[in-house]
């Protein structure tokens, strides 16, 4: 063994958290508070971003000791005065205006793009949820990294997984990352019954307490089709080098297979707020906010192929990557929300909602993505084309 390596940077101390009223956003609070109490690390919240819920930032932001707020759609009761910015760019102006060491990416959604790359191109370090902002522009997010000198911590729990086995390792020592997926609520389904999955069916997630479109994007496998280009942008492998694994259970939450054939892999409990706090104090390790695994009644770990055929999302995901020319991830992930939008408004059936997502790849060729204005056509293309399907 080598001596004790030497104790790292103390972690980042003014956060802004883009999203906080959210289901991430919200635990993200937690283990700040969590942090302060029973951490001893005290994170100034210098910023908070939300979509609608006025009530919900301005309690957040009397708690955090009023922090700059950015609300975008105030609605007609919300008093906008209360808040420093809104409208549909009040996030990115917040990023803009604010001096930050971290910040928490955690809008839903293509929403969530442009005040991430804002953060980016100030190099500010991006502990990121949102994984949209990678599946539809990872091509050009990924290269601000290294122009602006900023990071990317990933709060995905597979892909926070995965860079923690990583650990700096060179990718040729990588044969492949696996990612795990529950399997979410229609795991043992038949595919008639899956097709017909009512919204309060499929907002049943087994493991997980999360917001609505991922929770949807979870019973499609959708969401391990779109961590698939999440983990092709932040860890710069080919489609070929990343596998996905059926595990129920979710306790093991990422894989990495070495070329020598040894295999690393995290365990934690189904609990964000593990891989939030790893975010929030990296490179530091702090007294963890979610319980503990308990290995006596753990009982046992179950993995599986996943079923492609009733599952057909993850296709996908393999099609968008090796497509030359860029911009298939845009289009994939705004059909996807916007047939996820017409599920959950009961317009179109479950099964629609995976097939509208290969149709607009199959009707909107890519183009090559530019700048973020190419990004937002091929979204609003997509969008355009999945609501004349409906
Ligand atoms: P939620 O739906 O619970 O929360 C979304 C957040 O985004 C809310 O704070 C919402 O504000 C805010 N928002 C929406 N539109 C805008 C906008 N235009 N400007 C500013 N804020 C906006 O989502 P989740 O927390 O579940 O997910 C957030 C992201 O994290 C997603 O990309 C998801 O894939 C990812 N993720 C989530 C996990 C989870 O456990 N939930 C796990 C891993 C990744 P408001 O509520 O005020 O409208």
């Amino acid at each position: 063994m080598n001596p004790t390596p030497p104790r790292p940077a103390a972690p980042p101390r003014r956060v802004v958290v883009l999203g906080s009223t959210g289901s991430v956003g919200v635990q993200t609070l937690q283990v700040i508070e969590h942090l302060r109490d029973r951490g001893g690390e005290t994170l100034e919240v210098v910023g908070l971003a939300a979509g609608r819920n006025a009530d919900e930032l301005q309690s957040q932001a009397q708690r955090f000791g009023r922090p700059v707020t950015a609300l975008a759609s105030p609605g007609p009761d919300a008093p906008s005065q209360a808040f420093d910015f809104t409208g549909p760019d009040a996030a990115q102006e917040l990023i803009e205006s604010v001096e930050a060491d971290l910040v928490v990416s955690a809008i839903v959604g293509i929403a969530g793009l442009s005040a991430t790359a804002a953060a980016l191109r100030l190099g500010r370090d991006v502990a990121l949820a949102n994984k949209e902002t990678l599946v539809a522009a990872g091509e050009l997010v990924m290269p601000l990294l290294t122009a602006h000198g900023g990071s990317l911590r990933p709060v995905d729990s597979e892909h926070a997984a995965i860079a923690a086995c990583l650990a700096g390792r060179p990718v040729e020592d990588v044969k492949r990352v696996v990612l795990t997926a529950s399997g979410g609520p229609f795991r043992e389904w038949p595919a008639d019954q899956i097709r017909n999955a009512t919204p309060e069916q499929a907002l049943e997630h087994p493991n997980w307490d999360m917001g609505p479109k991922i929770t949807i994007d979870s019973a499609t496998m959708m969401n391990k089709a779109l961590e698939v280009i999440e983990a092709h942008h932040l860890f710069g492998l080919p489609a070929e080098r990343i596998a996905v694994v059926v595990h129920p259970q979710s306790v093991v939450h990422g894989f990495v297979e070495l070329r020598d054939h040894g295999v690393l892999a995290q365990l934690g409990p189904p609990d964000m707020r593990g891989p939030i706090q790893a975010a929030l104090t990296h490179p530091c390790t702090r007294p963890g906010s979610a319980a503990p695994l308990d290995w006596a009644t753990l009982g046992r770990l179950d993995f599986e192929p996943p079923d492609e055929d009733r599952f057909p999302a993850l296709a996908l995901a393999r099609r968008v990557i090796t497509s030359s020319g860029g911009g298939g991830g845009a289009t994939l992930n705004a059909a996807n929300e916007a047939a996820v939008a017409a599920f959950l408004e009961r317009r179109i059936p479950f099964g629609r909602i995976v097939e509208l997502a290969a149709g607009a790849l199959d009707a909107l060729p890519p183009r090559p993505l530019t700048g973020l204005d190419d990004v937002y056509d091929a979204d609003r293309a997509a969008r355009a084309w999945v609501e004349q399907q409906i």
